[in-house]
């Protein structure tokens, strides 16, 4: 162990925490191989929670023995190699489904403990892993889709991504932090990283060092979601790109020693940033870390990580084609389809964003309209429907122990609904969740759709929904607002369509959601 647990001693600790001393989450990783063999059964309940350190929560209902499996995607980059095997792992063990998650990870349902150590093979063998992507630890790295290949980007952040991951993700010095910790770094102009809702980000800046222009990376911490959302705050400092790995540790190690864990609804790093504020937290870093003020902030718009259509990309006669993955679910052999083409057309490489659909790079100027003559773009359209092509789901009460309500087929079949009755010339962009923990990001959707249980007039417990609205990150970000009431599950399609209607009419020429 390399590191004093300074809160170890502390005697109010939550229930979690206390296990958590007594066994790191990753230790779950070498008793995996026994469970495995002996079967469900074998697996004592204590052990349940840890399974998050591994990728893996329990589906409902938790007894049927069945575990989701979360799959961390830095950059969400995936190569050819990697896209065929995780349609493999969903084809023979996980019936087939696959999400893809605000954090451009992707998840499988249905595993069974006997295959897990099969599944962790083969994502080791394409160079992936389900590690750190659940648990008190730091989760998956959001980063620029198009990282690389973006015009729109000062600085190309895979290798970054990369780096900071490989560093964290089996380190025990950072296993045990109070919660889940939240990072984004991307030099994607537009914001395609939602920098304000994660605890740590990293955001296209340029600064003057020495009479000449430097490029590298604004700060944000704090920020979250879930019951209580936060928007991160932005630190007077300016990270050159090589100090980015450096500056995560810091930051890490603070929340890892100074964030709460007397109550867990109060862990995330957002509650220590709002107690201690911007200033505060900056001087604690200069105790690890100098940096210099900050530059000049890059970021121009905010395009929420969508990149539908045909774009140029920073290399002269390539391009990158933006797909729409409805509600972010797909199939194995929709995977295995997706792969042949972007192998046939691109370089094999399928790219996940946080708005839960793909960008296929790398299509030579020539090889475009082959590309857009495919099926599977029938399907995955690379010019959808407004609403479909503006909806994200969480995973809800199909797979999920917290949902109250069922999301993903719901939202799908509301957002054709709307397209097929309304005609907008702006995207609304609709997000559904099955609880307050926000998954599918809500506070931040024009029109945010949280699931709850009601009684309905009859007196019967009903799936219902609450409506906010107004969420955007776009300059002068601000979460969506609750309007009053509540909406019978079976009902919401149509108070929507009377609601959107009214937005139609009464809007002028290409006012959007947010400034209406
Ligand atoms: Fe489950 Fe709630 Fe997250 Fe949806 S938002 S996936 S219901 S925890």
């Amino acid at each position: 162990m390399g590191y004093t647990k300074v809160w170890a001693d502390n005697e109010k600790l939550s229930k979690e925490e206390k296990l958590k001393l007594e066994k790191d989450g990753l230790d779950i990783l070498n008793d995996i191989p026994q469970y495995a063999e002996e079967g469900f059964a074998s697996i004592p309940k204590e052990d349940w929670p840890l399974f998050k350190w591994a990728g893996l929560y329990l589906q409902k209902p938790k007894e049927d023995g069945y575990f989701m499996m979360r799959v961390n995607v830095p950059s969400g980059i995936l190569s050819h190699s990697q896209a065929l095997i995780l349609a493999g792992i969903a084809k023979d063990y996980g019936r087939d489904v696959i999400d893809i998650t605000t954090r451009q990870a992707i998840q499988f349902h249905w595993l069974q403990i006997e295959d897990i150590p099969d599944i962790f093979r083969r994502l080791e063998e394409g160079g992936l892993s389900s590690v750190g992507a659940c648990g008190d630890i730091m989760r998956t790295i959001v980063g620029n889709p198009l990282a690389g290949i973006d015009p729109n980007e000062l600085i190309n952040t895979q290798e970054i991504v990369q780096d900071v991951y490989d560093y964290f993700q089996h380190n025990r010095d950072f296993s045990n932090l109070p919660r889940k910790f939240k990072v984004s770094i991307s030099s994607n102009l537009n914001n395609a990283q939602n920098a304000e809702i994660n605890c740590l980000s990293f955001t296209p800046a340029t600064k003057e060092i020495d009479g000449k222009a430097v490029h590298g990376f604004h700060v944000y911490v704090g920020g979250g979601l879930s019951a209580k959302p936060y928007l991160a705050q932005e630190l007077d400092v300016f990270v050159r790109p090589d100090q980015v790995n450096e500056v995560t540790k810091v930051v890490t190690t603070i929340f890892r020693d100074h964030g709460y864990r007397e109550k867990r609804h109060r862990a995330r790093l957002k509650f220590l940033l709002a107690d201690w504020g911007p200033e505060a937290f900056k001087e604690k870093m200069e105790e690890f870390i100098s940096l210099p003020s900050k530059g000049t902030n890059r970021f121009e718009t905010w395009n929420a990580g969508y990149f539908y259509g045909v774009h140029p990309q920073k290399q002269a006669g390539f391009n990158y084609i933006g797909l729409n993955i409805p509600v972010g679910r797909l199939y194995s052999d929709e995977l295995i389809e997706l792969a042949r083409i972007s192998k046939e057309y691109g370089n094999g490489e399928i790219r996940t964003c946080n708005s839960q659909n793909v960008v296929i790079p790398n299509i030579a100027d020539d090889d475009v309209d082959r590309f857009l003559n495919e099926d599977i773009l029938d399907r995955m359209n690379i010019a959808p429907k407004p609403f479909i092509g503006s909806s994200v789901s969480c995973t809800g009460i199909e797979y999920c122990n917290l949902a109250l309500v069922e999301t993903k087929e719901r939202m799908r079949d509301i957002a054709n609904y709307l397209d097929d009755h309304l005609t907008v010339d702006v995207p609304v962009r609709i997000h559904m969740v099955g609880c307050p923990n926000a998954c599918g990001q809500r506070q931040i959707a024009d029109i945010g759709l949280q699931g709850i249980k009601m009684k309905n007039k009859d007196k019967k417990l009903v799936e219902a929904f609450e409506i906010y609205v107004g969420g955007t990150l776009t300059q002068g970000a601000q979460f969506n607002e609750k309007l009053k009431g509540k909406i019978e599950a079976h009902e919401l399609d149509g108070v929507l369509l009377k609601f959107i209607q009214y937005f139609t009419d009464e809007k002028q020429q290409g006012e959007d959601f947010h400034a209406f």
